[in-house]
């Protein structure tokens, strides 16, 4: 009885602080306040989501920022945890297509969530010999995924003991991996004999913000978390941030919008709350911090919490991109959610954009996400559409032009759907377009880039901060942090740290 009235007030006096309602921030709140923490979230835009944002439009809501999930089980197993069942409020569509992909040859290729049915398709489409060399590839994708996921993804420290135990199990994998180091590029360059299966499975490394020309064929996983399934969110991704949001609000977190925090306060090495902008201070000895963790080494939140990173944690930067959001009336190009619009040269795209120039002639990557009667686009049918280009960071002594930005931009997505096909009645305006400098002013810290550090080089896995620093009470969360960017991987890393201040308190 005294125990459980202790533990009672132990939460009862506990106040954790989270700056930033991304998805890690949320995913933080909703774990520690269902487990009776007391939570305060202070997040400087107007709602919830971070970079899981939309726009309005006739149609409906537009995601302008992630369109699907993978790894559905993480979100599943944590409203688990927390009481909740994740089907209660909202609606998951697995995707039958995971993507369409489509060449300047006018050859398209669909993949699936099957191995029978892509070696088929690819069969059909670059013949047995290509359809051959996809399966050894998907082999090595998914020994990857299996070899690293519970000791490096799935847990809150990259654990390197298992990995030499399981080493011998995977002595070839190794091999391939470290002793050869090659790109994703030139990996894929040898296992594929056609040009456009090059293209495609090496595009996968800008998922987490990387050049297939300089990212590391550990990469090669990417695909079978892909191909193991992708989930739309029915309503637009929004409504799982909202879900979040919802539930931990009932479990008596407060969140406080357009409320920016300007620093984070320390006395003797420890940290004692926040102060926002307009120079209010909130106590607590436990801060997490969800923006992009360059923030802090920038000084962007106070001078005191620099040293909780270093340098070769957030730098260099990862992709960041041009997005394009909105609503028309297409026809032309049989659209599914996911579709991949490819160049004629690769290697070019990804030149530029180190050069810091929008690419001259990108891959366009669209997500047609139909309106709220269909969830595919239909000809002549007002839909809601999301363009991304992949684009550099910004270069900080750059000078910024929207306008021409906008114009540059404009020019180039257009004339490729023309050129491909695709009609589109709109006329796009300034406001459809976000760019590098606009996703900067949203993240503070972030340069534009929106996987936090770059995944180049072998070792970047292990470069990225994790939960705890050296500042006692600060905790890192997000897809700048370990286990990386995406929805998921975002979401576990607000679940470890929620659970590394459970642990603290005895509480789990
Ligand atoms: C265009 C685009 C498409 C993407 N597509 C996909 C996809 O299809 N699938 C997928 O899994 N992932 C995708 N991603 C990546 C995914 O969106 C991110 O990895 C993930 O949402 C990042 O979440 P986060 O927890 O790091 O928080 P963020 O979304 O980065 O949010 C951080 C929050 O902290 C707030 N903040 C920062 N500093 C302060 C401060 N000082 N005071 C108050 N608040 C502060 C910010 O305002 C922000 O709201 C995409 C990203 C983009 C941009």
């Amino acid at each position: 009885m005294t125990l459980l009235k202790d533990c009672k007030l132990i939460l009862k006096n506990k106040k954790v602080i989270i700056i930033g309602a991304g998805i890690a921030g949320l995913t933080a709140a909703m774990k520690l306040s269902t487990s009776g923490v007391n939570v305060e979230v202070y997040e400087q835009h107007e709602k919830p989501g971070g970079k899981i944002r939309y726009f309005k439009s006739k149609a409906g809501p537009i995601d302008a920022g992630p369109t699907v999930l993978t790894m559905h089980k993480v979100f599943e197993d944590l409203f688990n945890s927390c009481g909740h069942n994740i089907n209660e409020n909202l609606d998951f569509i697995k995707e039958e297509i995971i993507a369409r992909h489509w060449w300047r040859d006018g050859s398209t290729l669909d993949l699936y969530s099957s191995f029978e049915k892509n070696f088929e398709e690819i069969k059909k489409f670059a013949g047995h010999k290509s359809a051959l060399e996809f399966e050894k590839f998907n082999k090595f994708s998914e020994s990857l995924f299996d070899f690293f996921k519970d000791p490096i993804i799935m847990s809150p420290k990259p654990k390197i003991f298992p990995l030499f135990l399981n080493s011998f199990v995977y002595l070839k994998l190794l091999k391939e991996l470290l002793i050869k180091n090659k790109n994703l590029y030139n990996y894929l360059n040898e296992s594929f004999s056609d040009y456009r299966l090059k293209q495609l499975f090496s595009r996968y490394s800008t998922y987490v913000g990387g050049s297939p020309f300089m990212s590391p064929s550990i990469l090669s996983l990417i695909w079978n978390v892909e191909c193991r399934g992708v989930w739309r969110v029915k309503g637009g991704m929004y409504n799982l941030a909202k879900e979040i949001e919802a539930i931990a609000k009932k479990s008596n977190a407060q969140f406080f919008y357009k409320s920016k925090v300007k620093k984070i306060l320390m006395k003797n090495n420890k940290i004692e709350g926040i102060e926002l902008d307009n120079s209010r201070v909130i106590h607590s000895n436990t801060v997490i911090f969800n923006g992009d963790p360059k923030a802090l080494l920038d000084g962007l939140v106070g001078k005191d919490v620099k040293k909780a990173v270093s340098t070769k944690n957030v730098q260099k930067r990862s992709l960041s991109a041009y997005v394009w959001s909105f609503s028309a009336k297409t026809k032309g190009l049989k659209l599914r959610h996911h579709n991949v619009l490819f160049n004629k040269n690769y290697k070019n795209e990804f030149e530029d954009i180190k050069k810091g120039e929008i690419p001259k002639d990108p891959t366009l990557y669209i997500c047609a996400q139909g309106n709220n009667n269909d969830p595919y686009p239909k000809e002549n049918v007002l839909g809601r559409f999301e363009i991304i280009i992949n684009g550099s960071p910004i270069s900080l002594n750059k000078t910024y032009n929207k306008q021409k930005e906008y114009t540059k931009c404009k020019e180039i997505t257009f004339s490729i759907l023309e050129s491909m096909g695709l009609k589109i009645d709109l006329k796009p305006s300034e406001e459809m377009l976000t760019t590098p400098k606009e996703f900067d002013l949203m993240f503070p810290g972030s340069q534009g880039s929106l996987y936090g550090r770059t995944p180049h080089g072998i070792t970047s896995t292990f470069m990225r901060p994790m939960n705890r620093n050296k500042i006692q009470g600060l905790l890192l969360v997000g897809g700048g942090t370990h286990p990386g960017a995406g929805v998921p991987m975002a979401c576990l890393s607000g679940r470890h740290a929620a659970e590394m201040i459970l642990k603290d308190l005895s509480l789990i």
